[in-house]
C-alpha cells in the first residue's frame, strides 16, 4: 500500500465511525434524499442556505457503507461557510475527478482540499457510485433554489 493509499483508508476509517455533521436538521431551508441500490446506501442532505446564497450548515443521515458516509461527511465539513457556486464547483471537480476519463489534477490539487483522497475511487467503479451519491443530493437540493 503507498502513502496514499494509507491515508485513504486512515481517513475513511475515522469518518465512518466517527461520521461529521451526522443526524437530522432542524428546520433546513433545502432537502435531498440519495438512494444507491447497488450497495444499499440511503441517506439525507439537509442544508442551511442563508438569503445570500452561502451554505452556513450541513447535516446528513440515512445508512451506508464506509465509503458513502465517509464522503457524506467530508463533503459537509468541506462545504460549511461556502457559496452555492462554490460548491457547484467542487461538484464538478469532484465528479469529474471520480468518474470521467481524464480529470485536471491542478483543478484538484487547488480546489478539492481532503476532498482529494477520494481520487483512488476512479479504479473502484462499483464504488464510485457510493462515493458521488452524497454529492448528486447536494445537485438535487440545489436545484431547489
Ligand atoms: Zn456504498
Amino acid at each position: 500500500m503507498n502513502k496514499n493509499q494509507q491515508l485513504y483508508q486512515q481517513v475513511l476509517l475515522d469518518h465512518n465511525k466517527n461520521p461529521r455533521n451526522f443526524g437530522v436538521m432542524e428546520h433546513p431551508t433545502h432537502t435531498a434524499k440519495g438512494t444507491n441500490p447497488l450497495c444499499g446506501d440511503k441517506l439525507e442532505l439537509y442544508l442551511k442556505i442563508s438569503d445570500g446564497g452561502i451554505i452556513e450548515d450541513l447535516k446528513f443521515d440515512g445508512s451506508g457503507c464506509a465509503i458513502s458516509k465517509s464522503s457524506a461527511s467530508i463533503m459537509t465539513t468541506f462545504l460549511k461557510g461556502k457559496t452555492v457556486e462554490e460548491a457547484m464547483e467542487t461538484f464538478d471537480i469532484f465528479h469529474q475527478m471520480v468518474t470521467g476519463e481524464s480529470y485536471d489534477k491542478e483543478a484538484v490539487s487547488e480546489k478539492l482540499g481532503k476532498l482529494k483522497i477520494f481520487e483512488g475511487v476512479r479504479q473502484f467503479p462499483s464504488r464510485t457510485k457510493c462515493a458521488t451519491l452524497v454529492w448528486h443530493a447536494l445537485k438535487e437540493a440545489l436545484k431547489k433554489i
